[in-house]
């Protein structure tokens, strides 16, 4: 049987209008929410991202305003920027979109984001809160992963969760709110031994890894959960014909734009699969959304 599609679109939508009508009901009190984003150079994705930030923003009723220093920003003018914003009462959230220009300390630049306008949930002191399960800022992707899995009245506790990925923006934040929900978590990454057998005993398999398709049916269980956070741009004609071969909408994607955006997860998986969540409209959709619901927490928290 065909897996149930885990739509990202569609939850997404429901949170941004939620944090529409908080943002109203703060309105009211005289409060409007802003986010600061930070934007260095001329990254053409790092300037969709913001673009979509941005544009969300309005429409959820958040004040937004952007930053774009030059390429060649030093290590000292960035700091001397994010201390003005740490400063200033109106802005809320601070966000640094990612990655920053090779001459720039990105550590000592994330670090100088004061952890209460953190609305990406990557400084330490959030980090730490988030392990010791005190409130705070927790990062955007692991964050909608649990909302998807909690509006698809997907149960967590006492399940057995693979994570595959232990990246500090997506992998380890995910295990420790998984494992703060009470599933038993596993968490693999490219020195694990025999991946595919530790991915089979999941009930829920997380997938955070960056290779196009990597989890085939070999690595799931029969009716698990599949939540795919990769995002991989695929052109090579071959690789294309690996995933998708036989699949007309897509072969027309492809065709057209010479490249197609692709999980880490096969699609073959959803004909094993209990649900699962596509690329595009699974997980991506949820990061933005949930910039903005903790862009009003950061408000609120203040
Ligand atoms: P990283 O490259 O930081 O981490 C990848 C992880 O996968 C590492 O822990 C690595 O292991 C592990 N890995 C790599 N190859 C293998 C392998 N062959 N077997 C087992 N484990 C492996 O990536 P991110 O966490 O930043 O991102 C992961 C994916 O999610 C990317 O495709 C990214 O584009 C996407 N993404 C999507 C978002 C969204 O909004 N949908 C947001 C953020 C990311 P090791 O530690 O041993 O090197």
């Amino acid at each position: 049987m065909a897996a149930t599609i885990l739509d990202g679109n569609k939850i997404a939508a429901e949170i941004r209008a939620e944090v529409a009508a908080e943002v109203k009901t703060m309105g009211a009190a005289g409060i409007r929410p802003g986010l600061a984003v930070v934007l260095v150079g001329h990254n053409p994705a790092s300037e969709i991202y913001v673009r979509g930030k941005v544009k969300s923003s309005e429409e959820v009723g958040i004040s937004s305003e952007q930053h774009t220093p030059p390429d060649n920003v030093s290590t000292g003018q960035l700091l001397s920027l994010i201390a003005d914003l740490n400063r200033r009462d109106e802005i809320d959230g601070i966000l640094v979109q990612l990655p920053l220009p090779s001459q720039v300390d990105s550590k000592k630049v994330l670090l100088s984001v004061d952890p209460a306008k953190d609305v990406d949930g990557f400084h330490p002191m959030n980090v730490g809160f988030l392990s010791t399960q005190r409130p705070g800022l927790v990062p955007c992707t692991p964050a909608g992963i649990i909302e998807i899995l909690s509006r698809s009245h997907i149960p967590i506790a006492g399940r057995e969760v693979v994570v595959v990925g232990r990246s500090d923006i997506v992998g380890k934040p995910v295990a420790m709110l998984l494992l703060n929900a009470n599933a038993t978590v596993t968490v693999c990454h490219s020195k694990t031994r025999d991946l595919p057998g530790v991915c089979r005993r999941a009930d829920i398999l997380v997938a955070a890894i960056g290779r196009a398709g990597m989890i085939t049916r070999d690595y799931v269980k029969l009716g698990a959960t599949v939540i795919d956070v990769g995002m991989n741009k695929v052109t090579d004609r071959a690789e294309f014909m690996r995933l998708f071969a036989g699949n007309a909408k897509r072969e027309e994607t492809f065709r057209t734009k010479g490249a197609v955006l692709v999980g880490d997860v096969h699609p073959e998986v959803a004909e094993i699969a209990g649900a699962i969540t596509p690329v595009p409209g699974g997980v991506g959709p949820l990061t933005i959304a949930m910039l903005m619901a903790n862009t009003v927490r950061a408000a609120k928290l203040r």
